[in-house]
């Protein structure tokens, strides 16, 4: 692909906010604008009234809200995370998108589901046929029966909502850095689940430690030379701010990424730069088993997520 302004590749970084406090945010992502990288931050628009199934800031904290849009001015990317860090029901779901709309301006342009029951086509229903009988078995049943964003007949539904008001859906996640050598297809709709407006894929580098070994030096390098893009998923909660400070390894592997000619923005421009550049994919079915195999075996053999 051709990007921008001569630029070689696409890096963008896709962070949930599971874990993550606005110390830790304050740290990455001010070494990230300092660097010149633009990504995507996920939110919380609301504060739990429930247990939480996860740690981690919400937009509910006023503070931790400002902070996000300061990051916003700034030229960062804010997505959503599904409503709060534990289980909504569709109005609630709703509630939760006219909150964000209040503090960012406009509707999210791409999301990431969290294990909440709203998930939107997530557990087996991330892949059908054969393969989700393999997923269903590999996962001794764990996550069956537990994700409801897509079934009309669910209190949690909201998949005429997530069709409506969100641009870009995250499903695979693969062991190599260049998201788009591993998924050609992305952006892409998928006629199986009409929900979703369109789907991208990203790699992975869920905490610290997985994070590093995507981002090698040999597969930076191999990015630059493919011209490829990445989407790198991760939790900068997770191990990235030891002791209140920034892990020294890190901060040196960004450095060395930023010194690269890559086009640098969040994961929403990135993505409506290629479905500018060559329509929005259908994805066929030939596509769909390609794609769903790929990560499953990925999946089962690395634990990519
Ligand atoms: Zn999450």
């Amino acid at each position: 692909m051709i990007w921008p302004d001569g630029k070689r590749f696409a890096f963008t970084i896709f962070d949930d906010p599971d874990s993550q406090t606005e110390q830790t945010s304050s740290l990455v992502y001010g070494l990230l604008e300092d660097l010149g990288l633009r990504t995507t931050k996920a939110v919380w628009p609301l504060a739990p009234t429930r247990e939480p199934n996860s740690p981690g800031e919400t937009c509910g904290n006023p503070s931790f809200r400002r902070h996000c849009q300061q990051l916003q001015e700034r030229g960062f990317e804010i997505a959503f995370h599904n409503a709060t860090c534990h289980s909504a029901t569709r109005e609630e779901t709703i509630e939760a998108l006219e909150r964000f709309r209040d503090y960012f301006g406009h509707d999210p342009v791409t999301m990431a589901n969290h294990y909440n029951e709203e998930a939107i086509y997530w557990g087996p229903a991330r892949v059908g046929g054969l393969a989700r009988l393999l997923y269903q078995s590999a996962t001794m049943g764990r996550t069956s029966g537990r994700f409801f964003g897509h079934v009309p007949s669910h209190a949690a539904f909201w998949g005429d909502v997530c069709l409506a008001r969100v641009r870009y859906c995250r499903n695979f996640v693969f062991a190599m850095l260049d998201t788009l050598q591993a998924c050609p297809w992305m952006p892409y709709y998928d006629p199986l689940r009409p929900y979703v407006r369109a789907w991208f894929a990203a790699s992975e580098g869920a905490d610290r430690r997985a994070f590093l070994k995507t981002l090698s030096e040999p597969a930076l390098a191999q990015l630059e030379e493919a011209g490829g893009a990445c989407i790198l998923y991760t939790h900068f909660g997770l191990g990235f701010v030891d002791d209140g400070r920034l892990h020294a390894d890190f901060v040196s592997r960004m450095r060395r990424l930023a010194s690269r000619p890559g086009w640098f923005v969040p994961a929403g421009t990135l993505l409506a730069y290629i479905e500018q550049q060559r329509g929005l994919q259908t994805l066929t079915d030939a596509a769909r088993r390609r794609l769903e195999w790929r990560w499953l075996r990925q999946k089962l053999l690395r634990g990519t997520s």
